[in-house]
């Protein structure tokens, strides 16, 4: 039994998918204007976590995310530059370039960290003609007015807008209002109304621009994400044109926590108000990555790359065993002794995966005893079905560990495999730690030292020894037994 905290219904709940054993996952991918930085990475692996749980739990998952590649602007209130469009000025290259080169950078980030692709990558700017056609419907219904810059929502048509933040729509405006830091455009009705489409500026050529039936420009960054979910999982298109009557619910919708007061509940005020139907059954958020003093953000001036901490030499899944040890709901506080503390358990996982391996082969003539299995498989789904609650999966393991050290005649195979099926959820890649091969004349001095070793030999071992280090081995006696490893 699975449950998630839905930020929607405020607490726990056990989830099932809405039809059969499929899932619905969408994920709110990058904006492409600058690489990822390390606050980034924690959600993108808070929602790797989702989605490997709910593979573990035996769902068949469709997962879509989009990429943010027009429509972003710098500031929430709808004004400022576009993202992406100020970054090409800056780097004095166009537009789609600055997007093709930092969503290529955010795919390499991934992939290091482990993180299964999605299914569907959908680019923002390939779905201009849905985000007109759902516009469309939004102003047939009458949700729609027009200012000098843009077509907005008008936010106060909806009778339970902002249900997402557990504030009502005065709560809600007083709130934004006090936390805006910049003017708000006197044209708009409410505070809490949003752009749909942005007119180009008058005697500015963007780059990035289209024409539509209200003026040319571009679309606002939350109908493209509803866009994208109406279209791959909840079944609103034919082609480009949106069928609001066929609109289905989605399972889940994940972001980080700074999207639920804006552009969540944006995607769910577009949605809800042309199909009149619950747009998503879950949505999870994850907490933030900080710093001592704030959190980690573009904006900040604070951001840390996946490529600064591979100059100082940490793995990348160093980084993603960091977040790992912390539960998705809470902050965490970033640092380098906490980084080296997590390079140093990977370390050890990863030797102790090297041992299993080692001493699966060398056990065939010990006495094996079995433990149970499931005791430790029951625990960790527990855990993990538990709100995804990892730090309490790796105790599961570190246990096992234990466990496997204590009594040193534990069948190493079957350890070996427990630990590689709990890996289908870290994402540590324990199934890349192989047994170096050694050559012909290493394993035969081995054998001969482990020989002088049971006639208690140990002059005559010691020289063996030192002999397999002089050809560039070490070896390491171990609580389970001598092991051979490369010379570093
Ligand atoms: P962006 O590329 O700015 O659209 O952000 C991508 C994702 O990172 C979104 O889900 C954000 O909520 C999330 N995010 C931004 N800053 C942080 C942070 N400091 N810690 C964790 N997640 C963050
Ligand atoms: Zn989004």
């Amino acid at each position: 039994m699975l449950k998630l905290y839905n930020t929607l219904a405020k607490k726990k709940e056990i989830f099932r998918p809405l039809k059969d054993k499929k899932v619905g996952l969408y994920t709110c991918g990058p904006t492409v204007y600058s690489y990822a930085h390390l606050g980034n990475l924690k959600t993108y692996i808070f929602e790797d976590i989702l989605k490997r749980t709910l593979l573990f739990n035996g769902f068949q998952v469709k997962h879509v995310m989009n990429i943010t590649d027009v429509g972003h602007l710098t500031s929430n209130a709808d004004t400022g530059e576009d993202k992406i469009e100020k970054e090409a000025k800056k780097e004095k290259k166009s537009a789609w370039k600055i997007a093709n080169f930092y969503t290529q950078a955010f795919f390499k980030d991934i992939q290091k960290l482990n993180i299964l692709k999605p299914d569907i990558i959908a680019k923002a700017t390939d779905y201009i003609d849905e985000d007109i056609s759902l516009i469309k419907e939004l102003e047939k219904k009458g949700f729609t007015y027009r200012t000098s810059d843009g077509i907005y929502f008008d936010t106060s048509k909806l009778k339970d807008y902002g249900k997402l933040t557990g504030m009502n729509f005065q709560k809600l405006s007083q709130t934004l209002k006090a936390g805006s830091r910049i003017e708000i455009s006197p044209e708009k009705k409410n505070i809490t109304d949003f752009s749909l489409w942005k007119f180009s500026p008058k005697n500015v050529k963007r780059q990035m621009e289209w024409s539509s039936p209200w003026g040319v420009g571009f679309p606002g960054w939350h109908i493209e994400c509803a866009v994208i979910n109406l279209k791959f999982l909840g079944n609103a298109f034919k082609g480009k044109k949106f069928l609001p009557k066929k609109a289905t619910t989605i399972d889940i919708h994940c972001g980080g926590i700074d999207h639920i007061s804006i552009h969540h509940t944006n995607e769910i005020a577009q949605v809800e108000a042309v199909t009149n139907k619950k747009f998503i059954n879950f949505w999870l958020h994850g907490e933030f990555l900080k710093l001592p003093e704030k959190r980690m953000g573009k904006s900040e001036d604070n951001a840390i790359l996946l490529s600064n901490l591979e100059k100082t030499n940490y793995s990348p899944l160093a980084f993603r065993y960091l977040v790992l040890n912390s539960h998705y709901r809470t902050p965490l506080e970033f640092s380098l002794e906490a980084l080296k503390a997590s390079q140093e358990s990977l370390n050890n996982l990863y030797n102790f995966v090297y041992d299993c391996l080692w001493f699966s082969k060398k056990q065939k003539t010990r006495k094996n005893q079995t433990f149970k299995i499931t005791k430790y498989q029951k625990k960790f789904q527990e855990a993990v079905n538990e709100d995804l609650n990892t730090p309490r999966a790796l105790a599961v393991i570190w246990k096992l560990i234990k466990m496997y050290y204590d009594s040193t005649n534990i069948n190493s195979q079957t350890v070996y495999k427990l630990a590689l099926e709990f890996d289908k959820i870290f994402g540590l890649q324990l199934d890349k730690i192989k047994l170096i091969s050694l050559p012909l004349n290493i394993k035969k001095l081995i054998s001969q030292r482990d020989k002088a070793r049971q006639n208690k030999q140990w002059i005559k071992a010691d020289r063996i020894r030192k002999k397999i280090e002089k050809a560039g081995f070490k070896v390491e006696d171990t609580i389970l037994g001598p092991k051979v490893i490369k010379k570093i």
